[in-house]
């Protein structure tokens, strides 16, 4: 998993937490953990349960 600020590759190591159901009655959780590099903030989002699967979770980008 690549970090979105400093675009280093770093070991995931997410919490995550549910959001709550989308249109497709599928629950969506938030995943989060801080880079361990530049200490920037990974947030992203995934349906469906959570698991080690770490490739289909949707990274956000922070726009300031
Ligand atoms: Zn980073």
């Amino acid at each position: 998993m690549k970090c979105p600020t400093c675009d280093i590759s770093f070991f995931p190591d997410l919490q995550f937490s549910a959001i709550g159901q989308n249109g497709k009655g599928h629950y969506v959780y938030v995943y989060y953990q801080m880079c361990p590099e530049c200490n920037e903030p990974i947030i992203g989002i995934k349906e469906g349960a959570p698991s080690d699967n770490v490739e289909d979770i949707i990274l956000l980008i922070i726009c300031r």
